[in-house]
């Protein structure tokens, strides 16, 4: 099935992004035939945490948050009888800061229409490392924790935190690319089929009726080829009637739609739940 939604979409706001302005991304979605897409810009890290990435640009800036929304809400009126817009955030789960993030989802989650809850850092001894930046990083984080295995098993224990936490009413009801340790799979293969474990995720976002980004930017990756999930996983979710929700993740307009041709085309998406009771 060809998705029609796209609910996880980046902007200018993002510092390791493009500067594709917002209706670029609105224009490119009308002709692709979209009815809708959500923005999720990566929310502000919390204050005092420090972003692990190497060049410090994992998220947007505290600063620029009210503008961000602004802008969001002014294309959104502005395109509102032609593309259903949604304003988002892409949030960080980070072990340890679920007070701070907490408190962030307090203040920002009533201006949201939508938002995805994400895992890009591990946390090793009070230190912490950025899962996704590069081969080279990703290289060093398995000499920090030891082994490609011991990654791993941070990694699903982290998600399955994240879905177990509770970070109060505002929490994401979606769970972004469940499987970015894939990133690097092709210079980093898996250590084993972790069916297990991926199969422990999907039960707890079945049983909190919760939803998962159905990413297609993995398979655009070199070392990665293949969605987030990977196609087993999705056809398991879509199985147990767990709701799919195409994301691109796309960081420039051009983006949108990628991966679009790996989905499995048994599977149907969805939109975004919060979106369906307004
Ligand atoms: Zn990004
Ligand atoms: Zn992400």
């Amino acid at each position: 099935m060809k998705p029609t939604y796209d609910g996880h979409v980046h902007t200018a706001f993002c510092p390791h992004g493009s500067t594709d302005r917002l209706v670029d991304y609105v224009e490119r979605a009308l002709k692709l035939g979209y009815t809708g897409i959500s923005f999720t810009e990566h929310a502000p890290l919390p204050e005092g945490f420090v972003d692990p990435a190497p060049s410090q640009d994992s998220a947007m800036k505290r600063e620029f948050l009210p503008l961000y929304l602004e802008e969001v809400a002014k294309v959104k009126t502005y395109y509102q009888s032609a593309l259903q817009i949604s304003i988002g955030l892409e949030v960080d789960y980070i072990d340890g800061w679920e007070s701070e993030t907490t408190a962030f989802l307090n203040e920002v989650g009533p201006k949201l229409d939508d938002s995805i809850l994400s895992v890009h850092f591990l946390a090793l001894h009070q230190a912490y490392y950025c899962l996704d930046y590069s081969a080279e990083e990703f290289q060093h984080i398995v000499e920090q924790f030891g082994s490609l295995a011991f990654v791993y098993d941070a990694y699903f224990a982290t998600v399955s935190r994240s879905i177990t936490s509770n970070l109060g009413p505002y929490k994401p009801k979606r769970y972004g690319h469940i499987s970015l340790i894939h990133k690097f799979q092709k210079k980093f293969p898996s250590p084993r089929s972790y069916e297990k474990e991926f199969l422990t995720l999907l039960q707890l976002v079945k049983t909190r009726g919760e939803e998962l980004d159905y990413n297609g930017a993995g398979s655009t990756k070199p070392y990665c080829q293949e969605t987030y999930p990977p196609q087993w996983v999705a056809k398991e979710a879509a199985k147990q009637k767990i709701p799919l929700i195409y994301g691109s993740d796309a960081h420039s307009f051009k983006g949108l739609h990628q991966g679009s041709d790996q989905l499995s085309p048994c599977i149907s998406l969805s939109i975004p739940q919060t979106l369906q009771r307004q």
